[in-house]
């Protein structure tokens, strides 16, 4: 706060409340803390904010902003909060903004194969509306029983289904958006093409909360494949290995809707969630698979790539409660390694499918020269990993070795020619690569966008390209 403030907080809360007609705004010490603190009250990133308000139309988050214009308070929009990079925290006074109360699925349109929905909506049960009419929602991010459409496509979430269907930004038609300054905006249409004017929607998805609020979101469904899909499990001798087969199988002709690959450390951590004992039996590395049409000739093609391979203890599923228990078991990986215990920190690289190999066996080199166990496991299939680093509970702060070898880990990808944030978006964590990462002139060029849309920047400033 300034030292001579012109207005105390309550004349400010006063005036919020008064923009705010449909939804509600809390100042209550318990609800500011849930929603300021993603990780814990310790961590200097996130701050207390001044006020949570719930939003109940899009009139409501005009009301916010025009507050947040006239007392030059930082607005942070958030969904279910379940953003793994700092994504949605407390700024000190900031406004955090909650979508969450618009959650109606407005339209599902089988003849256009559409729907038309609020950002609140969770994407889950997006999923299961679209079933009920012989459609689906593609992308699915292991959250999705939780997170909703908005927080997706603020970050342009992905999945397991990416490998296939491609990620949040590849799905949406159009949103529904108001900007910093107030304006509401429709960008992009309810066709499957467009190419008229600057493609606004695809930046402002994956923009992380930075350039305005999304109220509304038009996505495409697909319609749900005819024929008998098949999940496998297949385990080889290492990561490497397992890479090489990922990227034949990428290569075939076989369509995957699901490559994930998991490594010894995942194993072991998974064999004493459920008691199994794969890594006894020497697997260096899991791949869990499916294609959701299979036929004759694409499962030979599938053995072959396999047996090229040396895969063992190969398990193929056609029926849907087979099928249920191998997800199962790709669900569990991130309880299995967080009950080991300790603190953790999970990074998220995307390398081109060629250099999987390189990077899994740069992360094993890490893991040696520092000590420290990297769980590796990730859609595989799409280049991406996510080494996950454990440290004992008692050290509070991140230790040196470990924020070291995110730094390594992060310039080994780059080096390949890979990113790194394949899905997690940018956050308070990685603002400060987009130097290394984007270039001097592109990291201006972004900045002066921003500017362009948030000239005030209130809206959710240090993320994304700060
Ligand atoms: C167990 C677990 C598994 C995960 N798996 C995946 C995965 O497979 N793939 C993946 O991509 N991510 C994954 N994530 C990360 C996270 O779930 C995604 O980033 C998700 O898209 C965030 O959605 P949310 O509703 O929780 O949004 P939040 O975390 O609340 O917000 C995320 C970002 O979106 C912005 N935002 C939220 N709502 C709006 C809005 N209405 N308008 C504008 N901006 C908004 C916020 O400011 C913030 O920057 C996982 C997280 C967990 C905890």
């Amino acid at each position: 706060m300034p030292k001579f403030p012109a207005y105390t907080d309550d004349e400010i809360i006063a005036y919020l409340k008064e923009q705010v007609k449909d939804g509600q705004v809390f100042t209550d010490q318990k609800t500011l803390e849930r929603h300021s603190f993603s990780h814990n009250e310790t961590d200097e990133s996130s701050a207390l904010a001044l006020a949570y308000i719930e939003v109940g139309s899009k009139e409501d988050i005009q009301g916010v902003l025009q507050t947040a214009r006239k007392f030059h308070l930082p607005v942070i929009p958030q969904s279910s909060f379940s953003s793994l990079v700092i994504g949605a925290d407390g700024e000190p006074h900031s406004l955090i903004v909650s979508t969450n109360r618009l959650n109606r699925i407005i339209e599902i349109n089988k003849d256009d194969l559409i729907a038309v929905v609020e950002p609140g909506v969770i994407n889950n049960t997006l999923d299961q509306e679209a079933r009920k009419q012989g459609l689906f929602y593609a992308p699915d991010p292991g959250s999705r029983m939780i997170s909703r459409i908005g927080g997706n496509v603020a970050t342009n979430a992905g999945g397991m289904s990416t490998v296939k269907y491609g990620t949040t930004r590849d799905n949406v038609l159009g949103i529904k958006v108001i900007l910093p300054d107030g304006r509401d905006v429709t960008l992009g249409h309810r066709t499957y093409k467009q190419a008229f004017g600057y493609d606004l929607t695809h930046l402002f998805i994956g923009s992380e909360g930075t350039l305005g609020i999304v109220y509304e979101v038009t996505v495409k469904l697909m319609p749900i494949p005819l024929g008998d899909s098949m999940m496998g499990l297949a385990f080889f001798k290492d990561m490497p290995t397992c890479a090489k087969a990922i990227s034949a199988i990428r290569r075939s002709g076989l369509y995957p809707v699901m490559l994930e690959a998991l490594d010894a450390n995942s194993i072991e951590a998974l064999d004493i969630y459920n008691h199994t004992d794969y890594k006894q039996k020497g697997a260096g590395a899991m791949l869990i698979f499916k294609i959701d049409v299979v036929t004759d000739k694409t499962q030979a093609a599938l053995q072959a790539i396999l047996q090229e391979y040396e895969a063992s203890d190969v398990t193929l599923a056609k029926e849907e409660k087979e099928q249920e228990r191998l997800l199962q078991m790709r669900r569990d990986y991130l309880l299995a390694v967080y009950a080991l215990g300790g603190n953790h920190v999970m990074e998220d690289m995307c390398v081109p499918l060629s250099q999987l190999p390189t990077m899994v066996a740069y992360i094993r080199q890490l893991e040696k020269e520092y000590g420290y166990k990297i769980y590796v496991a990730g859609h595989a299939g799409d280049g991406n990993v996510h080494p996950t680093i454990l440290w004992p509970k008692e050290e509070k702060e991140t230790p040196q070795a470990v924020v070291e070898i995110i730094q390594k880990l992060f310039r080994k990808a780059l080096e390949v020619g890979g990113t790194i944030s394949g899905e997690h978006a940018t956050g308070m964590l990685k603002g400060l690569w987009n130097n290394e990462e984007l270039g001097d002139d592109l990291d201006m060029l972004q900045h002066q966008i921003k500017s362009l849309i948030d000239p005030m920047n209130i809206m959710n400033p240090k993320r994304k390209i700060d």
